[in-house]
């Protein structure tokens, strides 16, 4: 993309309504804007993040085994009242008339719609065990939306399902989406500690929340240092295998959200207690049959009796994601993207658009980088070179490819890791040969 031609509003002067970094971030790079309180339009940039994350989270779904649906974000009244969740819930739900008097809402989470269409669907144990999730836009009237997409109204959530005959079969599909969400977040270059929490207005008994610590979090936790020592990947998954010793390793040590600490265990710990800011990115649960015996979701056991499904829900915040990796990864210059969610993988640099010989060798990178399938922001606009530097670095692109008339007289460039700033000058080639490995 050439940023001539590309829609990219950045702004020079911090806005004053963002208190914390990403958000400034956010809306300096031009990432998205805001509509009204809570709800915000993606612009290009930010959109291209948004749905890389997206990716991420649908990849490691489909591989344990979850199946991709999507369900609307209307849904009719009168499943809430099933449930009973419709009083529940208060005014944080966003409810709605239709012209025909009827009672709607703006979904906050799907469970009484999924459980809907399972209890129509599904007669047997043998068809069971399911995994099923959307990655939809949800509304919560928050009563203090703030932070940006962190704490949004209007959000993107990738929410999963699991039915299950038995407690068991639930447990198996809660461990894998447990571990499913380690390798999520750990794919996006964060380490997301899964913490014991506790299950709010979902309900149930098992539920762990992932936080990623940072100063801006808005709850406090605390957890064993190990958490923050040690690698948190899971390699190598067998899904259908068992995985309980594997979530032990994780569960075993102590992690809790602030409703969920434990004085005693903590001051066991001493040294090894680290207290800390977090940012909820992930939230599962087990909530057994709370949904699918209010609202009658049975099916044929193995004895022919009817038995209530065994059920558990996972979200994942991709919204608020955006904004976390940002709190996770920035410095005084702007964003630092962690390669697999970067917009564009390299900004293509001219320092000097009156240059013939720059524009020539500029707009041949361009098309080298492209044709090897590397997604390459090309800022041809004839900038200031000290403009160009700090909007590249603003928008946080991994790997800068500089180009100036001076260099080019020797064949060289420079290629700048936003990571680490190291900028070292080397031949071209070399520099296309790094950039497309
Ligand atoms: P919180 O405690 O932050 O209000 P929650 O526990 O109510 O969140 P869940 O029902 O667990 O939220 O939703 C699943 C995930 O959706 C959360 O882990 C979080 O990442 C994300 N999420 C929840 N509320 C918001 C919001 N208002 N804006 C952006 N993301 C959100
Ligand atoms: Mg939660």
């Amino acid at each position: 993309m050439r940023l001539s031609a590309y829609f990219l509003p950045t702004l020079k002067e911090t806005p004053a309504e963002a208190q914390i970094v990403s958000h400034r971030l956010m809306l300096r790079a031009g990432m998205v804007r805001q509509s009204s309180a809570g709800i915000y339009s993606w612009l290009p940039l930010g959109f291209r993040v948004l749905k890389n994350i997206e990716r991420i989270v649908r990849e490691e779904q489909d591989a344990a085994g979850c199946q991709e649906i999507l369900m609307p974000t209307i849904q009719p009244a009168d499943l809430w009242r099933e449930s009973g969740r419709y009083d529940d819930y208060g005014p944080e739900m966003l409810r709605i008339t239709d012209r025909h008097e009827r009672d709607m809402l703006y979904g906050p989470t799907n469970e009484e719609q999924i459980t809907d269409i399972f209890r129509h669907s599904v007669r047997s144990y043998r068809e069971l065990p399911k995994l099923l999730y959307h990655i939809q836009w949800k509304f919560r009237d928050e009563v203090r939306p703030r932070f940006g997409v962190m704490r949004g109204r209007e959000f993107l959530m990738k929410d999963s399902y699991s039915f299950d005959v038995d407690k068991p079969g639930a447990m198996r599909a809660y461990n894998k989406m447990f571990i499913a969400y380690l390798r999520t977040f750990e794919r996006m270059g964060l380490k997301a500690i899964p913490m014991r929490a506790e299950s709010g207005p979902i309900g149930g008994d098992t539920s762990h929340e992932f936080l990623i610590l940072a100063d801006t979090g808005e709850s406090e936790v605390a957890c064993h240092r190990d958490f923050i020592d040690a690698d948190l990947v899971a390699s190598d998954i067998d899904y259908e295998g068992d995985l309980q010793h594997l979530v032990d390793g994780f569960t075993d040590k102590y992690a809790a959200t602030d409703d969920e600490r434990d004085p005693a265990k903590e001051k066991e710990l001493g040294d090894a207690l680290v207290i800390a800011r977090g940012i909820e990115v992930g939230h599962i649960f087990y909530f057994g049959t709370k949904y699918s015996k209010s609202m009658g979701a049975v099916v044929a056991g193995p004895d022919g009796e009817e038995t209530a499904l065994e059920m558990g829900s996972y979200g994942i915040g991709v919204s608020r994601l955006v904004g976390a990796i940002i709190e996770a990864s920035h410095d005084d210059a702007g964003i630092i993207w962690p390669e697999s969610v970067a917009p564009f993988k390299v900004g293509l640099l001219n320092l000097k658009t009156d240059d013939d010989g720059c524009v020539a060798a500029c707009d041949d990178i361009y098309a080298k980088l492209r044709g090897a399938g590397v997604e390459v922001l090309y800022d041809d606009r004839p900038e200031r070179a000290g403009v160009k530097f700090a909007d590249m670095d603003l928008i946080g692109l991994p790997w800068q490819l500089v180009v100036g008339p001076r260099g080019l007289k020797s064949g060289t460039v420079e290629v700048k890791e936003r990571k680490t700033g190291e900028r070292p000058e080397m031949p071209l080639e070399t520099a296309l040969a790094q950039l497309t490995a």
